[in-house]
C-alpha cells in the first residue's frame, strides 16, 4: 500500500511548524518533506533540515530541471517541494506531510486530489497576530506582511479537507494524529486489499 500525502497549511504564526515538529517527534515514521527556499535562515533554522537554502539563480535552475513537485513566491521569497524524495517515500508505503503555503497545495491538489489537505487555524486573528509577534523572527514590515497574506489563505479554508484548530498544541497534535489514522481506514485506500483478499 502506498503512503498517503498529508498537505498541511494555513496563515504565518498559526503553528503549522510547531504541530509538524510535535507531531515528528511522536511519529518518527512518517517523512516530513524538506523544502528549498530563497529566504535567509532563522536562527533556528538548519540547512538540509528544515530547508535547503539556495540563491535566487539556483532556485530557478531547479524550476528548469523540473525538480519541484509545486513551488510558489511568498512575501518574496520562493519555496519549493523537490519532487523525488516525497515520492519515492509513498511509493515505499510511508506517509508524506509538506507543510507549504496554499498557492503550492493547490498546485498540489491538482495533481494529488487524493491528497489530504489540512488548514492550520488559530483560536482568534489577536492570537494569530500576537503568536507572530511572538516568534520575533521577522520584522514589523515582514510580520505585517504576512497578516495581510493570511487573509488570501483564510478565503481558502473551504478548499480543504480538515480544518485543523491549533488551541493548544498537544490538542492539535491529537487531532492531527486523529486525521491521520482515519484516512488510513478510508474505504477508496482498502478497497483493493478486500478484492484481493477476499474476492479473488
Ligand atoms: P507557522 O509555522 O504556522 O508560521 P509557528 O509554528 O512558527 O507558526 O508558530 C508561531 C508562534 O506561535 C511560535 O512562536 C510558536 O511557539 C507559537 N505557537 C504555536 N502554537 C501555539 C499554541 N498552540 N499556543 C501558543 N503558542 C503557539
Ligand atoms: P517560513 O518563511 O515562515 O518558513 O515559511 C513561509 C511560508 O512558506 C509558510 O506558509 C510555509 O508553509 C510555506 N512553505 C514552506 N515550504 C514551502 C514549499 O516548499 N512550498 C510552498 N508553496 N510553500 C512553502
Amino acid at each position: 500500500m502506498k503512503g498517503n500525502l498529508f498537505v498541511i497549511s494555513g496563515p504565518s504564526g498559526a503553528g503549522k511548524g510547531t504541530i509538524c515538529k510535535a507531531f515528528m517527534k511522536k511519529h518518527p515514521e512518517v517523512y516530513l518533506s524538506v523544502s528549498a527556499t530563497t529566504r535567509k535562515p532563522r536562527e533556528e533554522d538548519v540547512e538540509g533540515v528544515t530547508y535547503f537554502f539556495v540563491s535566487e539563480e539556483e532556485f530557478r535552475a531547479r524550476i528548469a530541471r523540473d525538480e519541484f513537485l509545486e513551488h510558489a513566491c511568498y512575501c518574496g521569497n520562493y519555496y519549493g517541494t523537490p519532487k523525488d524524495k516525497a515520492m519515492e517515500q509513498l511509493e515505499a508505503g510511508r506517509d508524506v506531510i509538506l507543510e507549504i503555503e496554499s498557492d503550492g497545495a493547490m498546485q498540489v491538489r491538482s495533481h494529488f486530489p487524493e491528497g489530504v489537505f489540512i488548514f492550520v487555524c488559530p483560536p482568534s486573528l489577536e492570537e494569530l497576530e500576537a503568536r507572530l509577534r511572538g516568534r520575533g523572527s521577522e520584522t514589523q514590515e515582514e510580520i505585517s506582511s504576512r497578516l495581510e497574506k493570511a487573509m488570501s489563505e483564510f478565503h481558502r479554508a473551504k478548499k480543504y479537507n480538515y480544518i485543523l484548530m491549533n488551541d493548544s498544541v498537544d490538542a492539535a497534535v491529537s487531532r492531527l494524529e486523529a486525521i491521520v489514522t482515519a484516512e488510513k481506514c478510508y474505504m477508496p485506500r482498502n478497497i483493493d486489499f478486500i478484492d484481493k483478499e477476499f474476492l479473488k
